[in-house]
């Protein structure tokens, strides 16, 4: 989620960003000039001017008006488990201190709403709502004590319960935009304004989060879940959360790729194959390639193949090269199938062009590799 009006950006310059930050923000945890490797589980990352944490809708509210009335960029961050960080100019949101379940069946969360819900009949629906930045796993126990049941398949995702509504984060065939019923969402110029799970058109890692209401920062999600016996809601929590451990160790963002099945022969009916079958099978295989320096590489797993993982001292400009790597011989071998990304880019290069627009670039052939060598390489804009 971001917002900035051209390929190019033009910013007050830092000084000035932070004195009217500073001055106009008072109470919200800000922090200046920060190393963004951190903030996302592939450690990779540019440097952001300001990085903000809200505590409050009001204060996610003090923010966009803020930005809307000085025309100041911002993005939004949770986990950082689906994103690739450049350089943020302007404001970086960070959601993750905004981690309360705020109701249970409209109560509030605490021993009295346990029993009432525990007490209640099994399959009836109890809504829920909690803030955005709400861990996946925590959120997925927090609902096995009150005997609700629809976040299991989400405890073995690193992310947050507003991450997982964005990309409509999912486990084969249990997605987010199943139990999601409204999300509480703050628009660029500063209104609270609620969306309903028809408004949010959810598809495959989409929801019109992403584009029709880019720009929105949800503030809470409301679910809808099912009462169910809490001994069957934490063995099917378990369950989950057993199956995750084929998964490598190291720093990713899960899958690069879109993974689902694709028809990569134009003219043959009968092949519908699934992506690891693509990149981890003969005739490509590309389990163990890395990039020319060995800091990104695949693993050697077969249900890991569309992993990129990423060593310490690696860029950017490393995953491009790899992630073409992979992208081009899948291309060449299998009739001119393009992969596609499902991780998402925010904010810029060295040059101050969109992060995103120049890796797909890259991939497309529109920037040569050798062309952004620079624009890519961390730390893309060295700290003051
Ligand atoms: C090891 C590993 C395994 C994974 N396995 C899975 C899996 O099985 N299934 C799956 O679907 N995904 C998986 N993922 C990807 C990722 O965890 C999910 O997409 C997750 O939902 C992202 O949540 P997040 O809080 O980290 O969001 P982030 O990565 O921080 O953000 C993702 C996008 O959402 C936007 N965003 C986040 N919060 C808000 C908000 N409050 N308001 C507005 N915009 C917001 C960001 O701007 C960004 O565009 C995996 C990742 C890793 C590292």
């Amino acid at each position: 989620m971001f917002k900035y009006n051209s390929d190019f950006l033009v910013v007050m310059n830092k000084s000035k960003l932070e004195k009217t930050i500073t001055k106009e923000l008072k109470g919200i945890e800000l922090l200046f000039n920060q190393d963004l490797r951190t903030f996302s589980t592939i450690r990779l990352g540019g440097i952001a001017d300001c990085v903000a944490k809200p505590k409050s809708l009001e204060e996610i509210q003090a923010l966009l008006t803020l930005c809307s009335d000085k025309d100041i960029p911002y993005y939004v961050i949770a986990k950082g488990s689906d994103v690739i960080l450049g350089n943020t100019d302007g404001v970086l949101i960070d959601v993750t201190r905004l981690s309360r379940v705020l109701n249970v069946g409209g109560l509030e969360p605490g021993e009295n709403a346990k029993r009432k819900i525990l007490a209640m009949e099994e399959g009836k629906i109890v809504g829920m709502e909690v803030e955005a930045g709400t861990h996946l796993r925590k959120l997925s126990r927090f609902a096995q004590d009150y005997g609700l049941s629809g976040l299991e398949f989400a405890v073995g995702i690193p992310g947050t319960i507003g991450g997982a509504a964005v990309m409509n984060a999912a486990v084969v065939a249990n997605s987010t935009g199943d139990i999601l019923d409204y999300v509480i969402t703050v628009s660029p110029d500063g209104s609270v304004i609620r969306l309903s799970k028809e408004d949010l058109r959810f598809g495959y890692r989409n929801s019109t989060l992403q584009d029709g209401y880019s720009g929105y920062v949800v503030y809470s999600v409301g679910l809808a879940l099912k009462r169910k016996d809490v001994s069957e809601v934490r063995r099917r929590t378990d369950f989950c959360l057993d199956a995750r451990k084929h998964q490598p160790k190291g720093n990713s963002i899960g899958s690069f790729w879109i993974r689902r099945n694709y028809k990569p022969f134009k003219d043959r009916k009968d092949d519908h194959l699934y992506i690891d079958d693509i990149i981890g099978m003969p005739p490509l295989n590309c389990r163990g390639w890395s990039s020319e320096n060995g800091l990104v590489y695949i693993p050697d797993n077969y249900y890991a193949v569309s992993f990129f993982i990423v060593r310490e001292g690696a860029t950017i400009w490393d995953l491009a090269q790899i992630a073409k790597k992979v992208y081009d011989a899948v291309r060449d071998k299998y009739d001119g199938l393009r992969l596609e990304i499902e991780g998402k880019f925010l904010g810029l290069t060295n040059k101050g062009r969109p992060l995103g627009k120049v890796f797909y670039g890259v991939l497309t052939d529109k920037y040569p590799l050798q062309e952004v060598k620079e624009e890519l390489t961390i730390p893309l804009k060295q700290a003051a």
